[in-house]
C-alpha cells in the first residue's frame, strides 16, 4: 500500500508580517488544506512557524480530523503548541520531538525552534540514527546550506555538527524541512534535503537580498511505496 503524506509548513498565521490582518494568511492555509482534502490525503505533517494568538488555535481545529504530526519552527512556542499537541514533549527542554517506526522507515521529528538542535536532542538523535532501514527526518530548519540570503541570516546555528551526525551513518536519510520559503532539493552523501515553499508567501531566491513573494501558497505530498520514497510540490495560486 502507498503511503501518502502532505507536508506544509511556514504558515504564519495572524502574524503582523507581511499581511498585518488575520484573512490572507488563514486563506492561504485553508485553500492548500481544500486541496490536500481534494485529494483524499489524510496525514498531515507540518514542520512549523504555525503562527501566532489565535492562529494557532485556528491551525489545530481546521487539523483536528486529520493524522497530525508536528516539527516546530523558530515562531512557535513549546507552551503554546502543548495545549493542543504533545507528543513527543520533553518537559525538561521544552521541546517536541519523537520517531515513529513504521514497516520499511523511521520517521523521525526534530525540534529546531531555538535555531539549534540541542545537546540533549543530540545525543537522543544519535541513538536513533542506529536504525537498519531508511529514515526520513522532519525538521523546520534545512540542514545543508544553499547559497541564499536566508541561509545567511536564518541557518541553523550548529547544523554543522548534526551533518556530520547524519553522514556518519550508513542509512539513507532524507530530510523535510522549511524555513526558507523556497522549494529546494539537494543531495549530499546519504542525504537528501526537500525543502518545501511556505503557505503564506515565498522568499525569491537570491543570494543578496530578501524579496518576496505574496501570491503563491505551496506544500509537498510525499509517497512512500516500500523502500521507495518520492514527492513532489503543488503550487497554489492566491489572488487577494
Ligand atoms: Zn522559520
Amino acid at each position: 500500500m502507498i503511503e501518502t503524506i502532505a507536508h506544509i509548513t511556514d504558515l504564519h498565521l495572524d502574524e503582523s508580517y507581511p499581511f498585518n490582518n488575520s484573512v490572507s494568511a488563514r486563506k492561504r492555509f485553508d485553500l492548500i488544506l481544500k486541496d490536500i482534502e481534494a485529494k483524499n490525503i489524510t496525514q498531515i505533517i507540518c514542520t512549523g512557524d504555525i503562527g501566532e494568538n489565535k492562529g494557532v488555535q485556528y491551525f489545530f481545529k481546521k487539523l483536528k480530523t486529520k493524522t497530525l504530526s508536528l516539527a516546530l519552527g523558530n515562531h512557535d512556542k513549546f507552551i503554546e503548541i502543548l495545549k493542543y499537541y504533545n507528543h513527543g514533549a520533553d518537559y525538561h527542554s521544552q521541546k517536541i520531538y519523537n520517531s515513529v517506526l513504521k514497516k520499511h522507515h523511521k520517521f523521525i521529528f526534530l525540534d529546531s525552534s531555538e535555531g539549534i538542535i540541542d545537546n540533549r536532542q543530540l545525543i537522543w538523535l544519535k541513538k536513533e540514527l542506529k536504525y537498519p532501514k531508511p529514515i526520513l527526518i522532519f525538521i523546520h530548519h534545512p540542514i545543508l546550506g544553499l547559497n541564499l540570503k536566508v541561509d545567511e541570516i536564518g541557518k541553523l546555528k550548529n547544523r554543522d555538527k548534526v551533518l556530520s551526525m547524519l553522514t556518519k551513518t550508513t542509512n539513507k536519510i532524507t530530510i523535510y524541512c522549511g524555513h526558507y520559503h523556497t522549494e529546494s532539493s539537494l543531495i549530499h552523501k546519504n542525504i537528501t534535503q526537500h525543502i518545501t515553499p511556505a503557505i503564506a508567501f515565498q522568499v525569491k531566491k537570491s543570494s543578496k537580498k530578501i524579496e518576496i513573494e505574496t501570491t503563491t501558497s505551496g506544500y509537498r505530498i510525499i509517497q512512500i511505496n516500500k523502500q521507495d520514497i518520492s514527492s513532489k510540490i503543488q503550487l497554489l495560486r492566491n489572488a487577494d
